[in-house]
């Protein structure tokens, strides 16, 4: 029987060894998720590119060029790293479609089947001009295919250096550091199998592929750096031991060469159990310094405890609590940001719980705050293991599979390596979350123990600062409560005296014509009953009591103005309204009064006031009210004066503004009463030292005018303010009412009429 090649034996196995590695790959994860999948097709490809090259080996099957050997693994290699290059994107987590990939992956293998099967036609040798000439067998089974190779390999190894760089978080840099050897041991199986060696370029790769696998099923890998430092202490002391081995054998060759019965054997004997005596504690010390070299300096547990419970103890403050615990756990474990969290307990929508953490403080950039639902794995893990819990896990193990979206985001957007939970009886009271260690070590076991320890001992500080924050938004929301009461006292007392001076206010109005009018009445009956009455008589008795009843009339109807502006339902219709006969109006109901008073009263910039859409029996009103509190408030033969003037000529007239002053040179109004002589009721000075007169000097009515008169103004859109230096009955400094009125009334809603529309278009046009 003819013996086997020993390389095509070499590569038959490697071939079967990737069927051994698919099977346990299907036994242990099914074909359900995508990263298996994908293994599953590579490590078939891989098969069937191993076997399908040892059968090429074989006697007889690989005649002539290009060998069929060569072509299956130049043809195979593009495949299986195209599949790499997909398989490093799921270990990567890198998001997105990724469709770019695929197709440039579709490309360049519809590239390699139509130079493979020669679908141009070219000829053996392609002349490419300029003397340069190319065989067509290289092209196709060697050049483009390996250019195929080494973009998608080269690609993979971009992304897998960029993802290093960007992520900080060591345990996710351990799992990185794994994925960097599968691709290592992969580029090198193939420049080897290129290289002519295809069976130990095999082995590199099979190497490579089953390295890939163990990174793709397992999440806790050993720590890269840890099993460095092992290896380089123990290297370190091993070599330190050969030193003192050969210094010492050769001093005592040296020094007792010439004493009797030494022998080489004796003497190695004797320095063999001296090393061994020494060797533990010299490796000890060599470990310590290794680690102080090359690693973060170490902390002492039993020291960092003891500082940590004393510095956090009295602490009663929620923030300083947590700047003070994440300081000293920054430096214990050398970490540059971490943040506390206080848990509370809530209901959402749906009655279930939800568990809202608050950040308080602690260091580095701020965090938010964030909420976890009871059926979030995480939240589950941290109310019932009682063990601190890793980004790590959360980003890679099935357990946290089903962590809803905002959750993760929250947590990734923290940047925290580590959670630990805090707990006072049994309850979930806290979190103390952790960025990664400055030294990019991750948290071993030992530090996760030393955090439940020191979370155990935040438990009674948390519980109290707790309280206390609950103690002190208390008071702040009694104190604000307190504000309020004050408030609506002062409002309630208010009121309470508008309403006295209401009463006192309403029966001293009333009464006045009431006596009048019965006075009156009294006489013209008495006058009757006499017989004595006579025409002329009759005639000025009934005046009177016209003039009582006008009166009444006044007053119940401004009682009447001032409960609908009280309830918004003032109505007003406006129609398009010359200013100056509006304003004259006003005038000529009052010439009678300012001659008794003997006052003069002057106009300026009437006349050229555009027409304005407003109620002009409302807005007279209003000049009546005002040009009558002017000639009460000023003394006998002042002055009144009445101006206008267009505001935003320039713009269209839904834009445009009068303003309107009425100005006196009466005794002026203080600067605190500029507001108040707007509200119901409200006149300066003491009741009854008014004089009920509509047009004596000083003569109040129910001080309820300018009320009015305000919301007639906002009722059109417009605002009314005061101006006067101060009140002085001496001096008389006067007084200046500010009116302004949109052209166009802004009326609202519910005062609007299909005629103000009207209107309103007719002017715009
Ligand atoms: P009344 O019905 O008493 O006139 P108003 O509401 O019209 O009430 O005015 C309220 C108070 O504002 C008046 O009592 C007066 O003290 C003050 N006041 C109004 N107009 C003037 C003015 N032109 N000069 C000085 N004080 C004024």
């Amino acid at each position: 029987m003819e013996s086997i090649n020993p390389t095509v034996l070499f590569i038959g196995v490697e071939g079967l060894a990737y069927l051994v590695i698919l099977s346990l790959t299907l036994k242990r994860r099914g074909f359900a998720e995508w990263p298996v999948r994908l293994l599953v097709i590579y490590l078939a490809t891989a098969s069937l590119w191993c076997v399908g090259q040892a059968i090429a080996r074989l006697d007889g099957v690989d005649a002539a060029p290009p060998h069929l050997s060569w072509t299956i693994l130049t043809l195979g290699l593009p495949v299986l790293a195209f599949l790499f290059l997909l398989l490093t994107r799921f270990v990567l987590r890198l998001e997105g479609e990724g469709w770019g990939w695929w197709i440039a992956g579709a490309l360049w293998l519809g590239a390699m089947a139509v130079l493979g099967f020669n679908l141009l036609h070219l000829p053996d040798t392609i002349e490419w001009g300029n003397g340069w000439a190319v065989q067509y067998d290289v092209l196709a089974f060697t050049f483009v295919p390996v250019l195929g190779w080494g973009s998608f390999m080269g690609g993979a190894t971009t992304l897998t250096l960029l993802a290093y760089r960007r992520i900080r978080q060591p345990l996710h840099r351990n799992r990185i550091k794994y994925w960097a050897l599968a691709l290592g041991a992969t580029i090198a199986g193939a420049a080897t199998a290129l290289l002519g060696q295809p069976a130990l370029g095999g082995s590199f790769y099979l190497l490579g592929t089953f390295a890939a696998a163990y990174v793709l099923f397992t999440y806790h890998l050993p720590d890269v750096r840890q099993m460095a430092r092992g290896l380089g202490s123990t290297l370190t002391s091993a070599l330190l031991a050969a030193v003192v081995y050969t210094t010492g054998f050769l001093l005592t060759l040296y020094a007792f060469q010439n004493v009797p019965g030494y022998t080489p054997l004796l003497a190695g004997l004797t320095l063999a159990l001296v090393l061994v005596l020494l060797f533990d504690p010299i490796l000890r010390r060599v470990r310590q310094v290794v680690d102080r070299l090359f690693f973060a300096r170490r902390y002492d547990s039993g020291q960092t405890l003891r500082e940590y419970s004393a510095s956090i103890s009295n602490i009663l403050d929620l923030e300083r609590l947590g700047t003070v615990a994440v300081g000293l756990l920054s430096e214990a474990l050398d970490i540059r940001n971490g943040s506390l969290f206080v848990v509370h307990y809530a209901q959402d929508d749906e009655d279930s719980i939800v568990f809202h953490l608050r950040s308080v403080g602690g260091m580095g950039p701020e965090v938010p705050s964030g909420r976890l639902s009871a059926a979030s794995p995480v939240a589950d893990y941290l109310l019932r293991r009682h063990r601190p819990l890793t980004q790590y896990d959360v980003d890679l193990t099935p357990a946290f599979q089903d962590v809803p979206k905002a959750e993760r985001k929250w947590l990734q957007d923290m940047d925290m390596d580590v959670y630990v939970p805090i707990y006072a009886q049994g309850e979930w009271i806290g979190l103390l979350a952790l960025g990664p260690k400055a030294s990019g070590d991750r948290y071993f076991e030992s530090d996760l123990e030393l955090l439940s320890t020191l979370a155990d001992q935040t438990a009674v500080a948390l519980e109290n600062a707790r309280l206390f924050d609950d103690v002190k938004a208390r008071s702040v929301e009694i104190e604000l409560l307190n504000d309020e009461l004050t408030t609506a006292n002062r409002e309630l007392a208010r009121l309470d005296q508008a309403k006295t001076d209401f009463i006192g206010v309403a029966s001293h109005e009333l009464r006045t014509p009431l006596t009048n009018i019965r006075g009156y009445n009294d006489i013209l009956h008495g006058m009757i009953e006499s017989d004595s009455l006579q025409k002329e008589t009759a005639l000025e008795l009934t005046q009177g009591v016209g003039k009582g009843v006008q009166r009444l009339h006044e007053i119940v109807n401004t009682m009447f103005d001032v409960s609908r502006i009280d309830t918004a339902t003032l109505d007003i219709n406006p129609l398009p309204t010359p200013v100056a006969p509006m304003i004259k109006a006003a005038i000529n109901g009052l010439t009678e009064a300012l001659a008794e008073r003997k006052q003069r009263l002057t106009t300026e910039g009437l006349e050229e006031l555009p027409t304005m859409i407003v109620d002009n029996k409302r807005i007279e009103q209003v000049f009546n009210e005002l040009i009558q509190n002017a000639i009460k408030f000023t003394p006998d033969g002042g002055h009144i004066w009445i101006g206008g003037r267009l505001l935003n000529a320039e713009l269209p007239p839904p834009e445009q503004e009068i303003e309107f002053i009425v100005a006196d040179e009466g005794i002026g109004i203080a600067v605190e009463d500029k507001e108040r002589i707007f509200q119901k009721f409200y006149r300066v000075g003491e009741l009854m030292l008014h004089s009920t007169s509509k047009t004596k000097f000083k003569g109040a009515g129910p001080g309820l005018g300018l009320t009015v008169v305000k919301g007639i103004v906002e009722t059109h859109g417009g605002r009314i303010w005061v101006e006067s230096p101060g009140h002085d009955e001496e001096n008389c400094p006067g007084s200046a009412f500010h009116i302004l009125l949109p052209v166009l009334a802004r009326v609202s809603k519910t005062c609007s009429s299909e005629g103000v529309a009207a209107a309103r278009a007719g002017m715009e046009h």
